[in-house]
């Protein structure tokens, strides 16, 4: 029963800013639905109350349908304002029907850290100002009958509670604007830990995970998905002749061509000093291999950052439930054969057969060589 009512909505997991939200509104539910059944059964079959057994009944369709239709749409929001309403009502309720009984209204304290933590500070402080009100009046109406609270007393109940609606905005305020600074701070991180600083790609880390993600399906279609490695020529000789920081000026210079040039959403990243590794759609291995060509072409006609140089691209195919590091070894092993094999080149690896691509006839070269 309680894992029932105390189960875990998927989409506000601890750290979201709303997962204690949800609790409240669980954790309300649950009094409220307790209260309204114990009730029910009471006027059932204690007093013999069948008009307040049916008030009661509906109160507890109410609070245990909110709970159903919350736990199934998940929006906090909308749930927030509807226990607000409720919780609110039902101390309203109270207040009026104890018929100036004076210590109620201390229930209506309750009002303003129940709304500013459902419904947040503007609407909570409107709610408790609106809902304190009509208490207050109705304790006074009552006063005009009997006198069961001094006229003190009842304005230090309201002095408090106007104390208690100023304390919470401020306390809201500050919860809101702590889960906002961290909320920036996590996307900050997030993107320090899987960005490479150099050339503002992904790095490495965030590469291997996106190419996990992609192969840990299990699928029967074709993947459409590429691997590319490309590595600069030479690129050590770049740093001997020009010095490190022109080197890092190709590095950068580079990365910009490659977002340039390929397709808009190709998956990027600097996966070591000056080897770069893509993720690239296409309709076929020729196909992709033919881009991976024009891009080559395209670095040795025009120099990166004011320096001549070249690339050699690695070509594979991402299989479906394949690895990580076999998919990655078979574009390797297609790369170290363009460098092998003078450099400026593209090779394919294609089930474990290398081939290099040929301009002319735009299909992997079927004189292989085995892997
Ligand atoms: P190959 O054609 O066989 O790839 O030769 P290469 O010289 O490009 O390859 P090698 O692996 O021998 O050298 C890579 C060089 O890349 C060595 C290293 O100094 C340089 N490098 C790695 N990271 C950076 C970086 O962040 N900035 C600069 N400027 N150079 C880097
Ligand atoms: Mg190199
Ligand atoms: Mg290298």
């Amino acid at each position: 029963m309680l894992s029932f009512w105390y189960k875990n909505i998927p989409q506000y997991p601890k750290d979201h800013k709303n997962f204690w939200r949800t609790r409240l509104i669980a954790h309300s539910l649950l009094i409220t639905t307790s209260y309204f059944l114990i009730l029910t059964l009471l006027n059932l079959f204690y007093f013999a109350s069948y008009e307040l057994a049916l008030i009661d009944a509906f109160g507890l369709f109410v609070s245990l349908g909110i709970y159903i239709w919350f736990n199934k749409t998940a929006n906090v929001n909308i749930a927030a304002w509807a226990v607000t309403f409720m919780v609110v009502s039902l101390i309203l309720m109270f207040v009026i029907s104890v018929r100036g009984h004076a210590y109620s209204l201390f229930w209506a304290t309750l009002i303003p850290p129940f709304t500013f933590f459902l419904v947040g500070r503007n609407w909570g402080s409107i709610f408790s100002a609106v809902a304190f009100g009509v208490c207050v009046y109705l304790v006074y109406l009552q006063q005009q009958q009997t006198i069961t609270i001094g006229l003190g007393s009842l304005f230090n109940l309201i002095e408090v509670s106007l104390a208690h609606i100023l304390i919470f905005r401020f306390y809201e305020k500050t919860r809101f604007s702590a889960y906002q600074h961290l909320a920036t701070r996590n996307i900050e991180v997030q993107h320090l830990a899987e960005t490479d600083k150099l050339t503002g790609l992904y790095n490495r880390q965030k590469f291997d995970s996106e190419l996990l993600r992609l192969i840990a399906k299990d699928e029967d279609v074709q993947s459409t998905n590429y691997l590319l490695i490309c590595d600069i020529d030479h690129f050590k000789k770049v740093n001997d002749t020009y010095g490190h920081l022109v080197g890092d000026r190709v590095l950068s210079e580079f990365a910009n061509i490659l977002k340039d040039k390929l397709p808009p959403n190709t998956l990027i990243a600097r996966w070591g000093g000056e080897e770069f590794t893509v993720i690239l759609t296409g309709e076929s291995l020729a196909d992709v291999t033919t881009q991976a060509n024009q891009l080559k072409k395209y670095i040795k006609e025009n120099p990166v950052a004011n320096i001549p140089i070249t690339i050699s691209i690695g070509v594979t195919h991402i299989k479906f439930g394949s690895t990580v590091l076999s998919t990655l070894e078979q574009a390797d092993k297609a790369l170290y054969t363009a460098k092998k094999n003078g450099r400026n080149l593209v090779y394919i690896s294609d089930n474990n057969k290398i081939s290099a691509y040929q301009d002319s006839i735009k299909q992997p070269n079927k004189s292989n060589v085995n892997a």
